[in-house]
């Protein structure tokens, strides 16, 4: 599956508290890149997600996946929750870099599943040999998505990955 998992939908539209209308923008977006799925990450907010999902599976049913998350600082990384079947959680390092930290190694545990490589808005700051090697130490699936803060920007880097992928990472 083509699945964007780092968007920002509620910053996108400004509106946070989702309407049919604004889903259904959402939706269209995502399918105009061709994706069958996004995770929906606000900063500090499950809710909205929730909410999302909620409709889509009500008004637009098999027309896109949404995996309600959301983004939150975890000491000096910026770490994004997906909640996933079966009451799990999938967390990955959103852009690792911004903020800067000396030894990203040494920041991550082992509640964290995946770890960003590439992301379109600070691919600069990232330092993509520092990023493999954290992921090889901790065993985490390198991710590449858009952290979306506009609606046409969903779908600028997805990954081809499987919902079965992450929940077998998950905790
Ligand atoms: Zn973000």
């Amino acid at each position: 599956m083509k699945l964007d998992l780092h968007t920002h939908c509620g910053e996108a539209t400004c509106v946070y508290t989702p309407t049919l209308d604004v889903v259904k923008r959402i939706v269209a977006a995502a399918r105009a890149k061709g994706l069958d799925g996004i995770g929906i990450t606000e900063h500090y907010n499950k809710a909205y997600g929730f909410k999302v999902k909620e409709i889509v599976d009500q008004h637009f049913p098999g027309q896109l996946l949404i995996i309600p998350g959301q983004e939150v600082d975890k000491r000096k990384l910026h770490v994004v929750e997906l909640y996933l079947p079966g009451d799990t959680t999938f967390r990955f390092v959103g852009h690792p870099g911004y903020p800067r930290v000396e030894d990203l190694t040494s920041e991550i545990d082992d509640t964290i599943h995946g770890i960003e490589l590439r992301n379109p808005t600070h691919d600069d700051e990232m330092d993509q040999a520092a990023i493999r090697k954290a992921a090889r130490k901790h065993n985490l699936l390198l991710l590449q998505n858009s952290d979306a803060h506009f609606l046409s920007d969903i779908g600028k880097y997805y990954n081809e990955i499987s919902i079965e992928e992450l929940c077998a990472r998950a905790s």
